[in-house]
């Protein structure tokens, strides 16, 4: 079955140096680093071996949405864009790339994505999390998402890192990270965008979640319900949180390889609205390509998750 992978993280020379350590291990750390900044050998070999016929890459997390000086993150994130496309230029069947784009200077991320898309022949882009603290339904975001629109491609919302110490997290280190921190910021941003009327200004966005959807699948009969009773009156029909979402929210099932949760995804968003992807080094290649290889669904709807939303989102 034809696979497409959406959640791909790769860095440059430049870059080295804005990659979050997921884990305690040295010796796993250094693998994952080696893996990020190559694209001719062991990506290529992993993706060969389980059968994963083209990878969207992005930079990972936080790239340079971390780096204080604004000037120095669009510079940075240009010329990151330029490198990956040299890499999709060399294997136009086997890369394709979103935008990596410095939020800090607003305007300069929506040229920037601009250019990705119409010059570099990019699919989107990825952004990873808040920027200085600041979320995506702010209004000074507003010039960005109307580029979006207009551009008509999808932005991948990953994780990031907290921007604070919230006392829930205190003295438990191996929950603020990946394990469990980086789901409630993620699920949190796209909730924002969700409540705070982002999607009602610009209908036409596709947000895209990895995770499986950070949790948001599984939640939505209970977002109506409390939406509902905080406003003390319906909820106009089209305008509740589940229809919102199951508009302009898709999602893949990178780092998330369980049966039970991709039927609970498609179930609550629909079949058109779920995408393979792995989360390449973060997890395992051969593991979720064996996961939606052998998960209990039609061959019909494989098809989709594996290849064909993400061709029909992506216009691949
Ligand atoms: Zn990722």
């Amino acid at each position: 079955m034809r696979k497409i992978a959406l959640e791909e993280h790769f860095t440059t020379p430049e870059l080295a140096k804005y990659v979050a350590r997921p884990t305690q291990s040295d010796s796993i750390f250094a693998d994952i680093e080696k893996r990020l900044a190559d694209f001719d050998q062991l990506r290529l070999e992993t993706m060969d071996k389980a059968g994963i016929d083209m990878a969207v890459l992005s930079v990972t997390t936080p790239g340079v949405q971390s780096e204080p000086d604004a000037r120095l993150a669009v510079r940075l994130a240009h010329s990151a864009n330029d490198l990956l496309a040299r890499e999709v230029q060399k294997r136009p069947r086997r890369y394709a790339g979103f935008a990596h784009v410095a939020m800090q200077d607003v305007g300069a991320a929506a040229d920037e994505l601009q250019r990705a898309i119409k010059d570099l022949g990019f699919k989107g882009a990825l952004i990873n999390g808040q920027t200085g603290g600041h979320y995506l339904d702010e209004d000074r975001y507003l010039p960005f998402w109307e580029r979006v629109q207009e551009l008509d491609v999808p932005v991948y919302l990953h994780p990031g890192g907290l921007v604070d110490h919230p006392a829930m997290f205190a003295n438990r280190p191996e929950l603020n990270g990946p394990t469990w921190a980086w789901t409630v910021e993620t699920a949190t941003h796209a909730l924002r965008l969700v409540f705070g009327g982002t999607f009602k200004r610009f209908p036409k966005l596709k947000v895209i979640l990895g995770h499986m959807g950070e949790t948001l699948p599984f939640l939505l009969w209970r977002f109506d319900s409390r939406a509902q009773l905080e406003l003390g009156k319906e909820i106009a029909p089209g305008s509740r949180p589940s229809e919102i979402i199951k508009r302009n929210i898709v999602i893949t099932t990178a780092g998330v390889c369980a049966a039970g949760p991709l039927a609970d995804a498609i179930g609550a968003l629909g079949e058109d609205s779920v995408m393979f992807s792995v989360d390449y080094p973060y997890e395992d290649t051969q593991v979720a390509a064996d996961f939606i290889d052998s998960a209990p669904i039609s061959e019909a709807l494989r098809a989709k998750v594996c290849h064909g939303n993400a061709e029909r989102l992506l216009r691949l």
